[in-house]
């Protein structure tokens, strides 16, 4: 079992302005190392169905991700891969290729490998109606097996705005024990400019329904950086949010790039706050959340000390992963529907990013494989040295060196000493048996990572979004 190197204060995080201002450039969000950059069009779905065969012999448990592209109207700042549109013929058309898709994906899978993690994300997953949704639970249960005991965690993002309360009492019915909430402000002139309005008695009234029906967990996500946000204004909605609890809260830096997201462009560029307002209101957040008790994880999210998060990070079965951070790290990742990324044994894939292309390939009879990658030793070792520092703060030389039979400084001789400037600005501490970040360095620690992340050379960073 892993211990955190900093076992007083895992969960406390530091905001330093210089060193936000320093580091806080733009870097892979390691959701996966290698980075889906690196994902080739030229990766052979046979080499996906090998390993998928080869990972029966370990019988793990599987994860699923499902993705269900359509939302109801279109929220200015939505990065995601989304279709909005009222056109249900269009809807039912990729739910059958959903369905097509699960069984060809069953087809490769042991049927004792129960499916004891499960996320529906979008768009907007509640945009299908109760029988859609209901077929699709059925179909994943008749091919894959869904484990139904007290492992079990299915969770569904949930838009405030398309649920009603019998809808919270028939999610649970089908299974989900966990809701991801999207809040992003409760401010209205914030709420405006982004073209999504939803009241605080909206959101509240679905999160005691949610405690009501037996949900064991509630996740908001919560967006800095957008239009007409002042610290002030923020500070209303940490308090509210705050008071309702929620189990976990993801604070996401919103980056404005309106070139490569054209619902951007609906975005007045001067109302967005600066960038000395946006480090005040991250400020806020680590101050505000650690006063109601929130524990930092890493990369954006925190939790209360009884959400499974930090017990998982408690207890060593913490992973970063493409949902952000997740615990049942020993499962195997099948991603199903447009985008979706899959992470089975030392394969990586991500399914075509288009529907056309999606469901022509499934019309084909073909897995929607678009790109993949194949993970070398090299990729897994430094990979897992990611993942230590992601989810634990920290490196244990020899511990590490055992299991993936290095001797730790000698393979890492060169990137120990790149992080000399990072241990002279206080961000990490280096000695003879370990690296640990600090307090300091929790919320840059992606900057760590990528010293040992051996795809990055100079500008590529470019395609990727700030830390901060
Ligand atoms: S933020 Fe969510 S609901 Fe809004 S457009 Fe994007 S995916 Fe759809």
């Amino acid at each position: 079992m892993r211990k955190h190197l900093y076992p007083s204060q895992a969960g406390r995080v530091r905001f330093e302005p210089d060193l936000i201002r320093r580091y806080g450039g733009r870097g892979p969000r390691y959701t996966s190392y290698p980075t889906a950059v690196q994902f080739s069009d030229a990766f052979e779905v046979d080499v996906y169905r090998q390993n998928a065969g080869a990972s029966n012999a370990a019988a793990l448990p599987l994860s699923i991700y499902v993705h269900v592209p359509f939302c109801e109207s279109l929220c200015y700042y939505c990065g995601c891969n989304k279709i909005v549109t009222r056109n249900q013929a269009r809807v039912e058309r990729y739910l059958e290729c959903l369905h097509r898709e699960i069984e060809l994906q069953a087809e490769l899978f042991d049927t004792t490998r129960l499916v004891e993690q499960l996320h529906f994300g979008g768009g907007t997953p509640t945009y299908l109606n109760r029988d859609q949704l209901a077929a699709l639970m059925q179909k994943l249960d008749d091919e894959f097996g869904l484990d139904r005991t007290d492992r079990h965690e299915f969770s569904i993002e949930v838009d405030p705005r398309t649920v009603d309360y019998a809808r919270i009492d028939e999610l649970a019915g089908l299974g989900f024990n966990r809701l991801s909430l999207g809040v992003q402000d409760f401010n209205r002139a914030v709420q405006a400019a982004v073209n999504r309005i939803q009241s605080v008695a909206e959101v509240r009234g679905l999160v005691d329904k949610a405690r009501q029906a037996g949900f064991h967990s509630i996740s908001f996500d919560l967006i800095y950086g957008l239009p007409n946000q002042t610290a002030t204004s923020f500070e209303r909605t940490l308090d509210i949010v705050t008071s309702m609890r929620p189990d976990r809260l993801a604070v996401y830096n919103y980056a404005h790039l309106p070139e490569r997201f054209k619902g951007q462009r609906m975005i007045d560029a001067a109302a967005l706050p600066t960038a000395n307002t946006k480090l005040d209101i991250l400020h806020l957040c680590i101050d505000k959340l650690g006063d109601a008790g929130y524990e930092y994880i890493g990369m954006d999210h925190f939790a209360l000390p009884d959400d499974d998060l930090v017990v998982a990070r408690n207890q060593g079965t913490l992973q970063r992963n493409f949902q952000g951070y997740s615990t049942h790290r020993h499962t195997d990742l099948v991603g199903l529907g447009v985008s979706s990324i899959g992470s089975i044994g030392r394969v990586f894939t991500q399914n075509a990013l288009t529907t056309g292309q999606y469901e022509k390939m499934l019309d084909d009879d073909r897995l929607p494989i678009a790109k993949g990658l194949s993970v070398d030793d090299d990729d897994h070792i430094r990979g897992e040295v990611i993942q230590e520092l992601m989810c634990y703060d920290g490196v244990r030389f020899d511990a590490f060196g055992d299991a993936f039979g290095i001797d730790f400084r000698d393979y890492f001789a060169s990137e120990l000493e790149r992080l000399t400037p990072l241990v002279d600005d206080g961000l990490v501490e280096l000695d003879e048996a370990s690296i640990a970040i600090t307090p300091n360095g929790r919320l840059l620690m992606r900057s760590v990572a990528m010293v040992f992340d051996r795809y990055l050379a100079g500008e590529e960073t470019q395609q990727f979004s700030k830390a901060i």
